[in-house]
């Protein structure tokens, strides 16, 4: 077992801590305040190669894998969960294509996507159900040699900048098929994004799709087993939110320390109270078995292994941990906290989404129960 960073790893941490600082940080309230997605540092990652980090060389990819991701991905949202989570969901919506997608379809879409020039959003929600893939309504029709997809969608990220959309529809047997289906064409339209409390900046907008005519070439993997290709999508964008929730954690905790030493309270910094250096040291806890445990399912998934039990372990555990330290972090900072002058709001904000994005917190206990008691 080695627990250590290669040089290579510790280089490539470095350079995203100074591109969050520099670039991200001094935008993050602007962001979080006009909700509107950052298309210019969005581009700029793609020029870092940040969304090509996991994959192999020989598909224009660094090879640092999905540690390197996460190494990227932590630093960037210590400065704005809505851009890394921009990193990491880009890199994970690439990985998809890359696994599931034929060699034309590669061959077209994912030098583009890896480079930032292009982006892909992931249409699977429904007004009525986001946990339940039998019930989505979404319906494909074949018709001679095209698909006419009908339907709409809610809370998709990236809709208002992608040019291409990864949606799931249901065939004419009944059962889920994944499209791929160019923005441009006749009945996709994006309406107003939706105003989230947290991880605003994704552009998350709802989809509505009016008999959008697509070749039979648009599926993504085979015919009817979108729900294989949904599980594998949403089992690597689980591991992006735990990664996420890693940084939002850090950056309460920083804050807090600083805080805790500069405000006075009975004549003695609050740092000197045991009560904070509690909270401190709880926070600082739980960050830290999270943080391993996050690498670890990241590490598997670079040796090739199927992790979709371990992300949502991760992604259950990683999120409650990043609600729990912001929390605290904010008790910490007393009313300052609650301001929206200090950015320690925002990370409670953002926090509390991560126990709904991709998956809510029930469905991650049901995942891992069940493979506990009917294991597979
Ligand atoms: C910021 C943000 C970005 C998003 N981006 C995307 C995107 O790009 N693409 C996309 O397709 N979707 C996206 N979503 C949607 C997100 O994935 C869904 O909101 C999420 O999966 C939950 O679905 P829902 O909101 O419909 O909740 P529901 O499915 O309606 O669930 C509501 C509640 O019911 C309970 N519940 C439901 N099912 C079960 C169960 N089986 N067992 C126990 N309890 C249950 C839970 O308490 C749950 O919280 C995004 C959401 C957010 C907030």
């Amino acid at each position: 077992m080695d627990f250590s960073f290669s040089e290579q790893e510790k280089m490539l941490q470095r350079s995203a801590r100074e591109f969050a600082q520099s670039r991200v940080k001094p935008q993050a309230g602007e962001i979080d305040r006009s909700a509107k997605f950052p298309l210019e540092l969005a581009k700029e990652m793609g020029s870092l190669g940040y969304y090509s980090l996991p994959f192999p060389p020989e598909h224009g990819g660094s090879g640092a894998g999905y540690t390197g991701l996460a190494l990227v991905v932590e630093q960037i949202c210590q400065a704005s969960l809505a851009v890394g989570a921009i990193a990491a969901l880009g890199a994970s919506i690439g990985g998809t294509l890359l696994q599931f997608g034929n060699e034309e379809q590669k061959r077209r879409f994912l030098i583009p996507l890896i480079n930032g020039d292009m982006f892909c959003c992931w249409a699977f929600t429904e007004p009525a159900t986001g946990s339940n893939p039998k019930a989505i309504a979404t319906q494909a029709v074949l018709q001679g040699d095209d698909y006419l997809i009908s339907g709409e969608k809610s809370f998709i990220s990236f809709a208002p900048v992608a040019s291409l959309a990864i949606v799931f529809a249901k065939d004419e047997t009944g059962r889920v098929s994944a499209f791929l289906v160019d923005t441009s064409f006749p009945g996709f339209t994006v309406g107003e994004p939706h105003d989230f409390m947290g991880a605003r900046g994704l552009g998350s907008s709802p989809l509505y799709l009016s008999e959008i005519r697509v070749p039979k070439e648009s599926l993504l993997g085979e015919k009817g087993k979108g729900y294989h290709l949904l599980l594998e999508g949403a089992s690597m964008e689980r591991l992006s939110v735990a990664i996420a929730c890693l940084g939002v954690a850090q950056a309460a905790i920083d804050l807090s320390i600083d805080y805790a030493k500069q405000r006075t309270a009975y004549d003695q910094a609050i740092a000197q109270m045991p009560t904070i250096q509690w909270l401190l040291a709880e926070m600082a806890s739980r960050l830290e078995a999270s943080r391993w445990l996050v690498y670890r399912t990241a590490f598997l998934r670079d040796q090739g292994k199927s992790i979709q039990w371990e992300t949502a372990v991760a992604k259950l555990f990683a999120s409650q941990m990043a609600v729990d330290v912001t929390r605290m972090a904010m008790q910490i900072h007393g009313a300052y906290g609650t301001e929206k002058t200090l950015p320690v709001e925002r990370l409670y904000r953002d926090a509390k989404m991560t126990e709904i994005i991709v998956g809510v917190s029930e469905i991650q206990r049901v995942i891992i129960a069940a493979q506990l008691l009917w294991p597979r």
